[in-house]
């Protein structure tokens, strides 16, 4: 099959491999529609966030396989020990699932695992024609939802989780810090959530005027006086909750947005030694929460995933609005790549979404 092969940072083609061939309660899915997400693409470009290290390690061993945890597709070989009612069905993935052997899986903390395995993360991931997966961590698509829908649902499972995170209650104040895709899906979960008023910032109006479609009351524009704006809108208060989805030194923003004993939720992956305004957030009794990493939760727990689905299947979320390139075929993965990794060049709103078969004639 055709799959990324990365062999140094910002070094990565598209070439022949082998197949992969399911293990025990392992599947193989056909890809349908792979996205990037912003993480992958800063990681294959070498920046120093979350699994840099590793990477650069693995890749002084030699080429390797890296990302694709954002797809759809359908099981076409099933391991054994797995029902074999999987193939055929259209279906995406929970990306994290938790080893099942270490201490904390065995006290019923899969979420204190030290060693997940993250698709495309800790092994090959979809950014192929071919993907392996555990069996466990499998998500059946509605019939409703299309592939480049389904595709786009994780970043969906990963706000659902980061507003349940929040504890949001009925009637609260929300600031979304950032209107990317990350910001406009907090939006939409806020709006279906127990959000009151909901409030976003962006910094171009195509991505504000997507904040506002996506359901938020007040939409501010990020080089105006946010805090100002905020204070004003909550009486002087500031926002029960912020949800910082910009990740480029709005931290403090958002420590000035939130109210005495408000909450801010850490969305952003942000870069080693990033500042933290500390003393304000002492200051003023901020609980500062962080979404736990894996979307979906780590496997087996797919609700989040199911969740999302269910929102997209009655058009409660729209994530096709997100979606404004859409390429065809493996071989444009460096370009979704490339558009993914600077949107703002390419004009795009969510990630470049690639087309690697289509699914409705299969
Ligand atoms: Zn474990």
């Amino acid at each position: 099959m055709r799959a990324l092969v990365l062999r140094g940072f910002g070094d990565a083609a598209v070439e022949d491999v082998p197949d992969p061939i399911p293990g025990p309660g392992e599947v193989v899915i056909d890809v349908a529609c792979v996205q990037p997400s912003v993480t992958e693409c800063m990681l294959l470009a070498g920046a120093p966030v979350a699994m840099h290290d590793t990477l650069a390690r693995r890749l002084v061993a030699g080429p390797t396989r890296f990302g694709g945890h954002e797809f759809a597709g359908v099981v076409g070989v099933v391991g054994p020990g797995v029902d074999p009612a999987w193939k055929g069905a259209r279906v995406t993935a929970v990306e994290t699932a938790a080893c099942g052997r270490c201490a904390a899986c065995r006290r019923d903390r899969p979420d204190a695992c030290p060693s997940p395995a993250v698709l495309g993360f800790t092994g090959p991931g979809a950014f192929a024609e071919q993907v392996r997966v555990p069996a466990k961590t499998l998500v059946r698509v509605p019939a409703k939802v299309d592939a480049a829908e389904a595709a786009a649902v994780q970043p969906l499972a990963g706000a659902i989780h980061g507003h349940a995170a929040a504890g949001v209650r009925p009637g609260d104040a929300v600031l979304v810090i950032g209107a990317g895709v990350m910001g406009v899906l907090h939006v939409q979960v806020a709006r279906h959530g127990n959000a009151g008023l909901v409030m976003a910032t962006g910094r171009s109006p195509a991505k504000r005027d997507l904040a506002a479609r996506a359901g938020a009351d007040l939409v501010i524009d990020a080089a105006d006086d946010v805090a100002a704006a905020v204070l004003e809108a909550t009486d002087g208060i500031g926002a029960d909750v912020v949800f910082e989805c910009a990740g480029e030194g709005t931290f403090e923003l958002a420590a000035r947005c939130v109210r005495r004993g408000g909450t801010i939720v850490m969305v952003s992956v942000l870069p080693a030694g990033a500042p933290a305004p500390l003393a304000l957030l002492r200051e003023r009794s901020v609980a500062l929460l962080h979404p736990r990493s894996g979307a979906g939760g780590y496997a087996p727990g797919s609700g989040a995933f199911e969740h999302a689905l269910r929102l997209v299947e009655r058009g409660d979320v729209d994530v096709a609005a997100l979606i404004s390139h859409r390429l065809a075929g493996i071989e444009a993965l460096p370009e979704a790549l490339a558009i993914t990794g600077d949107k703002r060049r390419y004009g795009a709103l969510g990630p470049a979404q690639v087309d690697v078969f289509d699914w409705d004639r299969a």
